[in-house]
């Protein structure tokens, strides 16, 4: 069977300028070098944690030249937090996904609730998006999840699937082994609130079901999905104990690097 690398993003929302995101990497460099070291020394075979953060369009140029200054190039991938839909052309203010692999990004994220909330993002630019950023050869990572309303009125997976099926719409099953799927309920985000792990296990249960159902079986066990909301050092091992679950999407706590660095040694 497929052996699926975790992995730990940090998405910093509109925080840290191109001069922060500089001194951050610097901070977690130096508080990341001896746990590199030991997992090194203590065993090469080790499955590493893919770990990545996510700037600002405006603090990327500085996160990749910091990240070639330091070496650190194969320990701290990064990409973006949105992209237009759109190639080229009149489309003032918005980022195309060439602009943002001719910057090295790896990642770009798709979909997240305070897009979906703050801009007119719906289904049918979702799913564009994830188009245009797998054939510019970057990963999407697709995030879902249901809002306070909807997990009180009953409908929390169900209102995240629904996403996750507008989201994946236009892609062959090849296409779909390359996607991130990040469940994060929007009540959880930037709240400290978070569902018990057994509950968090059954909703990443329900996604790969999915996956494996319209993909097929070889899929769903190729695609890593995350939880994402309120992520912090003190619950991250009880939640990646839970079967299933590939990794973190860490908002208010990436923004600490010690505090992040912490959260990927504990995965
Ligand atoms: C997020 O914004 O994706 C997120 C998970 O935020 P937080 O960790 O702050 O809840």
């Amino acid at each position: 069977s497929v052996v699926r690398t975790p992995m730990i993003i940090g998405n910093w929302k509109m925080n840290l300028d191109h001069v922060q995101a500089g001194q951050w990497l610097l901070e977690y460099a130096g508080s990341n070098e001896g746990w590199v070291n030991r997992m090194e020394a203590s065993n090469t075979m080790v499955n590493r944690t893919e770990i990545g953060v996510l700037p600002s369009f405006t603090s990327l140029l500085a996160i990749r030249d910091m990240a070639r200054k330091t070496r650190m190039t194969s320990e701290l991938y990064f990409g973006a937090q949105n992209v237009s839909e759109l190639d080229a052309g009149a489309y003032t203010g918005d980022i195309s996904a060439q602009m943002l692999a001719a910057l090295d990004c790896r990642y770009v994220l798709v979909g997240h609730s305070e897009q979906r909330r703050y801009h007119p993002e719906d289904d049918d630019t979702i799913d564009q998006k994830v188009r245009v950023v797998l054939d510019a050869g970057m990963t999407p990572i697709i995030c879902i999840g249901e809002t306070k309303l909807g997990r009180d009125n009953g409908i929390g997976i169900d209102y995240a699937l629904n996403q996750l099926v507008a989201a994946v719409r236009l892609l062959s099953a090849a296409d779909m082994c390359k996607v991130i799927v990040a469940y994060e309920p929007v009540w959880s985000i930037g709240t400290g609130a978070t569902p018990e792990p057994p509950v968090i296990e059954s909703a990443l249960a329900d996604i790969r079901d999915f996956i494996n159902a319209t993909f097929g079986a070889d899929v769903a066990e190729k695609v890593r999905i995350l939880y994402g909301g309120s992520v912090k050092p003190d619950n991250a091992s009880a939640i990646i104990r839970r079967y299933g679950i590939d990794g973190f999407l860490v908002g208010g706590a990436s923004l600490d690097p010690r505090q992040f660095a912490k959260i990927c040694h504990r995965v």
